[in-house]
């Protein structure tokens, strides 16, 4: 049997260390980390999202600002409010949560965001500085796939990283996190020549595609650690859905040494790090008014 990634238990350890630390700031007579999360029109999903995020931030003992404006909102309108939030000192972590509506330049919006306030770690700048390897804030989803794999092994370095999908928002920069641990990555893609052959050498295999069940245990080399970053609705026989992943977890497990269930490997750990993200972002702003004293 694999060691299972438990990121339900993950994250609420995280989330249990994040709360201690506002407690002790506010003990210290200090405010405690602000996340603004600013929802644009009535997209269902992204309502769940947004709610989601809000609560867990309250629960965590940190400020969530909350903005929800009509999906009439113009770009000037939204691009206003980043600025302003930007501006206020309160405020450490700025979210606009995505899908914006069609009318609205999802990339002008998002490259407003200060970059020390990109907790989604989206903006060039922290993009840049990922990789180069400096310090960044970090996306959120990917940052959270590294403290699972940190779960299952501490030293990454040597293994072979195999990487399916380059989207900007998990499988770029998690393919960057695991050069930082110093494996050998390679990134594969829907062009990619046997897929199956490319995955079968990965001591890592991180599956990041949308494609429900594609990764199967045939396509898994004996033992590897695998983390299955997908999220996708699909039919029961009876009429109703479930979640499944992007990696066939029955297959998978007979071989795998190490893997992420779907639901509650990666799903849980995105919030979890944005909170954390949060507070690094807090940290450094801190660090930085302190500097300029
Ligand atoms: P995305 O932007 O659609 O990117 C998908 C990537 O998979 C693309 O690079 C695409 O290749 C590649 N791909 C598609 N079909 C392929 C195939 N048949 N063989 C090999 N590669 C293929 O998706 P994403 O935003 O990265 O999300 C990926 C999955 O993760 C989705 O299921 C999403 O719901 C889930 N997700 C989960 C979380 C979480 O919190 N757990 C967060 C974000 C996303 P090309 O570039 O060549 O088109």
């Amino acid at each position: 049997m694999p060691i299972i990634l438990d990121g339900k238990a993950l994250s609420e350890r995280v989330r249990h260390r994040l709360t201690e630390k506002a407690a002790a700031l506010r003990s210290a007579g200090r405010r405690a980390p602000g996340l603004a999360v600013v929802l644009v029109g009535e997209d269902p999903a992204s309502q769940v999202y947004v709610a989601s995020k809000i609560k867990q931030t309250q629960a965590v003992g940190m400020v969530s600002i909350e903005h929800r404006l009509s999906a009439s909102t113009s770009e000037a309108d939204l691009l206003a409010l980043v600025e302003a939030l930007n501006r206020d000192d309160t405020v450490d972590g700025i979210l606009v949560q995505l899908p914006l509506p069609r009318d609205i330049d999802s990339e002008k919006v998002l490259f407003a965001v200060d970059p020390a306030k990109d907790v989604d770690g989206f903006h060039p700048v922290n993009v840049g500085k990922l990789a180069v390897g400096a310090k960044a804030l970090v996306p959120c989803t990917p940052r959270g796939c590294m403290a699972l794999l940190k779960e299952a092994r501490r030293d990454l370095s040597g293994l072979h990283a195999v990487v399916v999908g380059r989207s900007n928002i998990v499988g770029k920069p998690v393919a960057q996190l695991l050069l930082q641990e110093n494996c050998t990555v390679t990134i594969a893609h829907s062009k990619t020549i046997d897929l199956p052959g490319v995955c079968r050498q990965a001591d890592i295999l991180v599956a990041a595609v949308g494609r429900p069940e594609m990764v199967r245990g045939d396509w898994i080399k004996p033992g590897a650690i695998v983390i299955d970053v997908g999220i996708n609705r699909v039919a029961k026989p009876d009429g109703g859905s479930r979640i499944v992943g992007d990696v066939d977890y029955a297959t998978a497990a007979q071989v795998a040494g190490a893997i992420t269930p779907v639901p509650g490997g990666v799903g849980p750990m995105t919030i979890a790090c944005l909170l954390e993200n949060t507070l690094d972002a807090y940290e450094s702003r801190q660090a930085a008014y302190a500097a300029a004293a």
